[in-house]
């Protein structure tokens, strides 16, 4: 049995954070993530045969008014770089017809993380202390009894428990309604309203071709298109930067039940062949191909998630504040946040709003 302060249950980018910042402010904590790697819906991928391209699965961009991103990141000394718009835009819009070309593209200015959006998590992590953080932890069992939190490791009850004062979600809403529905912890209303809030991007699946050279970019072409046909709908270049190596990525528009009577060799062909379709023959030859769908992460997607259309979280806890103040009881996800829920910044924001309740509850 472990006792600790403060719990922190979920090692994504909010889970990392606010554990860096409990650490400056020398509150003890433990990390408990469910998985092997942190990191939750961010995944970067380094290409094998080039250590400079690493592609992104999850999270790409950040956009200028996020500036709690642009804040941490210079903390963390992590560097970032415009995404290449330049030049045209292409547009499928039925079968049997040409593709249609647009010139200039004329998409809104974002960022992305030199390395990939996991370079954040490892300076994060590092920053937490891997003495705190414990992965392959999922926690199956919350209780709550006379001001102290025990949280079950593993159902069966031969793993270790975790006891503490404070217990902080980093999980998404459908996912933490969960945890706490079983033992009556919270108000019904309350967990009522964290099974409504979608959580952001989890029913999605992303493709990433990597090439030897940007032969769209030779073309003219900001690698960005938009189809009506699919498999994938909206497609952009995913090169690093300074030309270190070059890829496209594209957003799979199949809904989850037609994913599903795919195999993944099967969506992986047909992506490569719309690729060819938009592109020419040249994109027929990836050196290598990814594919990620998070619908099939049960850390991630919830059924609900997956069966309904995307949807940010509208999520206001202030009638609940008493509540789980008394509990010492913080959620700190992305779609928890009162601006930009469900976006890595909104992640940020809703850990700094847990924070401001945390100092002003321990204030004497
Ligand atoms: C395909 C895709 C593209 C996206 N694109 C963008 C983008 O371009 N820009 C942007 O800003 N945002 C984007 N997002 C959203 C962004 O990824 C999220 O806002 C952000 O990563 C959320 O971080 P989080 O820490 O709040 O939650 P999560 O990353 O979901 O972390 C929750 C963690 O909790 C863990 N966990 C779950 N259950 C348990 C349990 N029982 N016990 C212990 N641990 C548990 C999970 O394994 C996970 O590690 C995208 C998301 C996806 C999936």
């Amino acid at each position: 049995m472990s006792t600790v302060n403060t719990i922190i249950v979920g090692g994504g980018i909010a889970g990392l954070y606010c554990a860096w910042r409990l650490r400056q402010l020398n509150i003890a904590f433990i990390l408990l993530e469910a998985k092997p790697t942190l990191g939750g819906r961010i995944q970067s991928k380094v290409v094998a045969n080039n250590a400079t391209l690493s592609v992104d699965l999850g999270p790409t961009w950040f956009w200028p008014h996020q500036k709690k991103m642009q804040k941490l990141l210079k903390e963390l000394d992590v560097d970032w770089f415009e995404q290449y718009t330049r030049g045209d835009v292409l547009y499928q819009l039925r079968e049997n017809q040409a593709v249609t070309r647009t010139s200039g593209s004329d998409v809104m200015l974002s960022y992305r993380i030199t390395g990939g959006t996991q370079k954040l998590i490892t300076a994060l992590s590092k920053k937490a202390g891997s003495e705190n953080i414990k992965t392959t932890h999922p926690v199956t069992d919350i209780e709550h009894d006379q001001g102290q939190w025990t949280l079950s490791i593993d159902s069966s009850g031969s793993s270790p428990v975790f006891k503490s004062q404070r217990l902080i979600m980093a999980v998404p809403p459908r996912i933490a309604s969960h945890l706490l529905t079983s033992k009556n912890i919270v108000c019904t209303q309350l967990t009522t309203l964290l099974d409504k809030q979608q959580t952001w991007m989890s029913g999605q699946a992303k493709f990433v071709a990597v090439y030897e050279q940007p032969f769209w970019r030779q073309q003219g072409l900001a690698g960005q298109a938009f189809s009506q046909i699919g498999p994938m709908v909206e497609i952009h270049d995913a090169s690093a930067t300074r030309d270190q190596g070059f890829a496209l990525f594209g957003f799979i528009g199949l809904p989850y039940s037609v994913r599903l009577q795919l195999t993944k060799q099967q969506l992986e062909l047909a992506c490569v062949e719309q690729l060819a379709a938009l592109f020419g023959e040249q994109a027929a030859k990836p050196t290598r191909v990814y594919l990620t769908d998070w619908a099939k992460d049960k850390w991630v997607a919830t059924a609900q998630d997956i069966a309904e259309p995307p949807k940010h979280a509208e999520l206001n806890l202030s009638r609940y504040q008493q509540q789980l103040k008394q509990l010492k009881l913080y959620f700190v996800a992305s779609e928890y946040a009162q601006v930009e829920a469900g976006y890595l910044e909104g992640a940020l924001t809703a850990v700094e709003a847990a924070l401001n309740d945390i100092s002003r509850d321990t204030m004497p």
